[in-house]
């Protein structure tokens, strides 16, 4: 041994950094334990450095990780503080793409992902269904077909199964399934290339999916979740079929 150890700087910063995640954690917490309203106050600066007993600079760095997160942020001024802040569901989608990406998730691992929440949205949303329901289905097909009669064959991840996740009502699948269909777009993207994505190949490819569609919707409407999961698998399977097949 050598002494007297210093602590080095550098630990020091992991040290405050762990501090202000925990922070953070604290007062996110705070904010949905007690319900408080987005647009209120949590506390101003010296209320909360006190509260949560740490140093500003411990303080300062939570406060940038809830902005980050989009749960408050500071407002400056007499009467400000931490605000509660509305999380925007672009960010955490975006947050999960970057993730999963950054971690090479595989086509396949994705399709899995993918299928076990498509299928549980189709039960849910067979379950659930309702006139309006009926009606943003037969909307949402009524569009891809519009799309597809003026050569437009992008976009078909986020349409129809986004509709599907909706009415299922649960948030949790509603926001998965976003996450994972834009990644598998992604993937589409860079494998087919985004140039030629209406191309005539990519049309007939639309075509094919616009019915699975239809008969997936005609199945919900039918108040037949299982049909309407046997179709979507179908629909699911012959789509990275054809992604294999090209790659
Ligand atoms: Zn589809």
């Amino acid at each position: 041994m050598t002494g007297e150890q210093k602590p080095k700087p550098g630990r020091a910063r992991t040290g405050n950094r762990r501090l202000a995640e925990k922070v953070a954690e604290l007062i996110e917490n705070d904010i949905i334990e007690n319900g408080v309203q987005i647009g209120s106050v949590l506390g101003s600066e010296t209320d909360l450095i006190e509260r949560y007993g740490v140093s500003r600079a411990v303080f300062r760095e939570a406060v940038r990780l809830v902005e980050h997160q989009q749960i408050a942020s500071m407002r400056p001024g007499p009467g400000g503080g931490l605000v509660v802040t509305e999380p925007d569901p672009g960010v955490v989608r975006n947050a999960a793409r970057v993730y999963l990406r950054h971690v090479a998730v595989s086509r396949q691992n994705l399709f899995e992902a993918r299928m076990a929440l498509e299928l549980a949205a189709i039960a849910a949303a067979a379950d659930k269904l309702t006139e309006s329901g009926i009606t943003v289905l037969k909307d949402a097909l009524r569009v891809e077909a519009e799309l597809i009669e003026q050569g437009v064959a992008r976009g078909h991840a986020r349409n129809l199964h986004r509709v599907i996740a909706e009415l299922a009502g649960n948030a949790a699948i509603t926001l998965f399934v976003e996450v994972l269909a834009q990644l598998d777009e992604d993937f589409v993207q860079r494998e087919w290339g985004a140039p030629e994505a209406d191309g005539e190949g990519h049309l007939d490819a639309a075509r094919e999916s616009h019915e699975a569609h239809e008969a997936i919707v005609a199945a919900i409407v039918a108040g037949d979740g299982s049909l309407g999961q046997y179709r979507m698998r179908r629909h699911l399977q012959a789509i990275a079929a054809l992604l294999e097949q090209d790659a």
